[in-house]
């Protein structure tokens, strides 16, 4: 099913994401992640494609693995970034065999030291949903920044930038991780003031982890407000009680938007099926699919 179609609902729904493993030997323990992230009964399940280009058949694989053995639709995740234009052929070729018909269309993370673009690279996620739509019926997703992007020059011109990209062709859009609603709420103002009209899935990440938060913060220019900050400084260096105060505080998130009218929110799981589950478990009574 298309995602575009499961978006018209408008009960309050969740999906979730995992990420392919780096090296084989970690492909088994990824599918019994995904394995129970799919028994929550997710509206879908997305996965992440590499920027180190290694696990592009893995991506393929474990999406179409959450389609056809475990009866969740799926979304695989697709990058400009370490492909040749001919490799971002073949893999679209791939999912279309396998019958995947939602791809996120990205340019990826740009590698330290990377001569990027190439001169057979597409080099802007625009480019990519042109090639996505000239190659078959499917459903295409793309990233949006609600704090804008980290490399554009003022928030005006990225939003420039996502309307340029959503005319070629993007169903709907999930957001970059954010920690203040409001944040989302003044980006989903300017986006309609521009024109951008798609359904747009804020990303909520449960954060479990404090110093990987402030790394992963200070790459993708995210701000922490200070009630995040305390959580963090409180409970950051007990693993437990982390978990715990971050899964509180992601729910917090996600009631806050369902009750402004957001109907369907994309939670980044990381591969970690206790957090999806005591998420499903804080929105039992609300999220029923
Ligand atoms: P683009 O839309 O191409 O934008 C990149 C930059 O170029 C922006 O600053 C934009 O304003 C500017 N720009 C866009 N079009 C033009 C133009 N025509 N002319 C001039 N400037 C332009 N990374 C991975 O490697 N793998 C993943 O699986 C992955 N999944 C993600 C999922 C989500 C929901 C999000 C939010 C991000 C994800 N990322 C992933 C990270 C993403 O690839 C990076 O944030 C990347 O830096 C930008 O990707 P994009 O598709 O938004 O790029």
């Amino acid at each position: 099913m298309k995602i575009r179609e499961i978006l018209k609902e408008t009960t309050p729904h969740i999906s979730f994401e995992v990420f392919p493993p780096k090296t084989d030997a970690a492909y088994e323990s990824v599918l019994n992640a995904t394995d129970k992230i799919a028994a929550l009964h997710p509206s879908y399940i997305s996965v992440t494609y590499g920027a180190g280009g290694g696990t592009s058949a893995n991506t393929v694989n474990i999406a179409a693995h959450i389609r056809d053995d475990l009866g969740v639709e799926s979304l695989a995740h697709l990058t400009c970034v370490s492909s040749t234009r001919e490799h971002v052929h073949k893999v679209i070729g791939e999912l279309k065999e396998k019958g995947i018909e939602n791809i996120l269309a990205l340019r990826g993370d740009i590698p330290q030291e990377s001569d990027f673009p190439l001169p057979n690279q597409y080099r802007y996620a625009c480019e990519l949903i042109e090639e996505i739509k000239g190659a078959g019926d499917f459903c295409i997703g793309a990233a949006c920044y609600p704090e804008g992007h980290v490399e554009s020059e003022n928030r005006k011109e990225d939003v420039l930038h996502l309307k340029e990209k959503v005319d070629r062709g993007v169903d709907f859009l999930t957001t970059q991780m954010f920690f203040d609603n409001s944040i989302l709420y003044n980006f989903l103002y300017r986006i309609r003031e521009a024109g951008v009209t798609v359904p747009v899935l804020p990303g909520i990440m449960p954060v479990t982890n404090k110093k990987q938060m402030k790394r992963i913060c200070d790459m993708s220019g995210t701000v922490l407000p200070q009630r995040f900050l305390d959580v963090l400084d409180r409970f950051g260096d007990d693993p437990a009680a982390m978990q715990q105060a971050g899964i509180a505080y992601a729910t917090d998130q996600i009631i806050d938007l369902f009750a402004n009218g957001i109907n369907h929110v994309h939670v980044y799981s990381m591969n970690k099926p206790e957090v999806a589950a005591a998420i499903m478990n804080n929105l039992s009574a609300i999220v029923k699919h």
